[in-house]
């Protein structure tokens, strides 16, 4: 096999992958990236940017059933669900296209294939092209795939994962989704809003267990009012297809039935089939490659980012871990810290958290304060009808700095970014309220939850004693 040497291999060209590879072009290095499958990873083509396109569908749905209560008369509504899914098959080719031009005008080669490691410093690729990559310096970014459960497994017709349940050109009657977890609750904001009878089944007492309780609360009384089912504390244990539809086993509990299953219970991670022990390259028990801070794993010049490593499974995270990685190959040392990553749910309305929740604050030992400030008490969202929800902001007594923060509503997925900045600049509550927020806008709120946590409010009844 032909042996081409570069700088910098890059295998798998996801949010990770690409832009690990940008950055290291950007800096006068010779870059290979790797992909097996499409440009832009799962992110793009299976992940954030097509669920995101389909659930502005819901979005525009959401608004048109809100219609009657800003006066304005609709008639009779109908889904063209194939015209949707035709579109956002569009926005995923457009968004690719121009991902590929943007590696091409940075002088990036692309190899179209499956790499494998044959030694540190060998990578065999075969596809496209078969070919071995010399490089001293080398970024695994091989992401995730949807875990598939041996028993329930999916057959992709009436048992979908996240992948094939993008490929449904008409929308069933009624739909189960397995797991309340980040994707269960995006696609039963989804079919929901389009008029499919939603259940969601959740093993664990909550939904989005892990963004904290009042997240939880708040977003399973939405899904109430939206008409989804919310079923907690439920262990799907099996699927059978009975009719024309699936019936769903739960553990103790009577089986539900629907037309069609969604199995949303968390990933799996891509580090088979890379012939990692080649390389001698560390893996823990979920299979996900061991790296340090600097993103480094135990074998010098290889590095791991994204999906792969396990630490959070984000595009952002992805995409940062990358540009940390190439810092250090390029010598300049840079580290990873974990303390300021936001995350957002595109659910209705929008979840979006940074930092600790309360539960989390109060278990490292902090002392907290908590602003929480609602949005059915602020003039904007009075004034448009987006009054579901609230921001949150938790501070640390002892020296105000802001520990975490929380929005649940309207635009949170863009108001996260002023309380990401904050905690990754370590301010305090004052810096905030003490900075002056355009009126009337649904940042505001941020202003009123600092304010709240000082005990200081203005635009909400006093809270501290006399
Ligand atoms: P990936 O994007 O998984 O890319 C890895 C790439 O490596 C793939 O293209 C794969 O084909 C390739 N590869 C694997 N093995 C090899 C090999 N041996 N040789 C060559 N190539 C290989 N995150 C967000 O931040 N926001 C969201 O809104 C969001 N929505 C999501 C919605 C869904 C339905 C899903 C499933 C995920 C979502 N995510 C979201 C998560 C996000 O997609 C991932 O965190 C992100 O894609 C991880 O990036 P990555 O580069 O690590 O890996
Ligand atoms: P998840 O870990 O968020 O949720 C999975 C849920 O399934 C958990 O709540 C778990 O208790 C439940 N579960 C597991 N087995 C079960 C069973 N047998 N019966 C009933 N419930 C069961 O995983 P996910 O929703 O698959 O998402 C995977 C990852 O993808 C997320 O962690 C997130 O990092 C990423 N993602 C991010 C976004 C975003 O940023 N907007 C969107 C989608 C996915």
């Amino acid at each position: 096999m032909e042996k081409k040497k570069f700088d910098v291999v890059i295998i798998g060209a996801g949010p990770g992958g690409y832009v690990a590879a940008i950055k290291a072009a950007q800096n006068g290095k010779s870059v290979a990236l790797v992909e097996k499958s499409f440009l832009g990873g799962t992110c793009l083509n299976v992940g954030c940017i097509p669920t995101k396109a389909l659930l502005a569908n819901a979005s525009v749905m959401h608004k048109i059933k809100m219609a009657g209560e800003y006066g304005i008369e609709t008639g009779p509504v109908s889904v063209n669900y194939l015209k949707m899914k035709t579109r956002k098959d569009a926005v995923v080719e457009s968004v690719r296209n121009s991902l590929g031009g943007l590696l091409k005008a940075n002088k990036i080669t692309v190899f179209s294939g499956k790499a494998e490691f044959q030694s540190p410093t060998e990578i065999k690729v075969v596809g496209e092209e078969n070919c071995i990559l010399l490089a001293e310096n080398v970024v695994i970014a091989t992401g995730s795939q949807p875990l598939d459960i041996p028993a329930f497994p999916c057959d992709h017709t009436r048992i979908l994962n996240s992948t094939s349940v993008l490929e449904l050109t008409q929308l069933p009657k009624t739909m189960a989704i397995i797991g309340g977890g980040y994707i269960g609750c995006e696609f039963a904001t989804l079919f929901a809003e389009l008029g499919v009878e939603v259940t969601i089944l959740e093993a664990l007492p909550s939904i989005l267990a892990l963004q904290g309780k009042t997240v939880a609360d708040v977003m399973t009384k939405a899904y109430q009012k939206q008409g989804v089912n919310v079923q907690t504390d439920v262990f799907v244990e099996g699927i059978d297809h009975e009719g024309d539809g699936v019936s769903i086993k739960l553990k103790d509990k009577e089986p539900v039935k629907a037309d069609l299953a969604l199995v949303a219970v968390g990933r799996k991670i891509n580090s088979q089939g890379l012939s990692l022990e080649k390389a001698g390259v560390q893996v823990g028990p979920k299979g996900e490659i061991l790296v340090n801070e600097k993103m480094e794993t135990n074998v010098t010049g290889i590095y791991a980012i994204g999906d792969v490593t396990g630490k959070f499974l984000l595009a952002h995270v992805a995409s940062h871990q990358g540009l940390i990685a190439v810092s250090n190959i390029l010598g300049e040392e840079m580290h990873m810290h974990y303390n300021a990553v936001p995350a957002v749910i595109f659910t209705t309305p929008e979840i979006a958290t940074v930092g600790m929740t309360e539960e989390e604050a109060k278990e490292k030992g902090y002392n907290i304060k908590v602003g929480k400030f609602p949005f059915s008490a602020l003039g904007k969202s009075v004034a448009t009808l987006d009054t579901e929800g609230f921001a949150e902001v938790i501070t640390d007594r002892a020296t105000g700095q802001i520990l975490g923060a929380q929005v649940v509503g309207h635009e949170a997925s863009t108001l996260i970014a002023e309380m990401t900045l904050a905690i990754n600049n370590e301010l305090t509550a004052d810096c905030v309220f003490d900075t002056i927020h355009a009126h009337p806008t649904v940042a505001e709120a941020w202003m009123e939850a600092a304010l709240l946590a000082n005990e200081t409010p203005i635009h909400w009844p006093p809270t501290r004693k006399k």
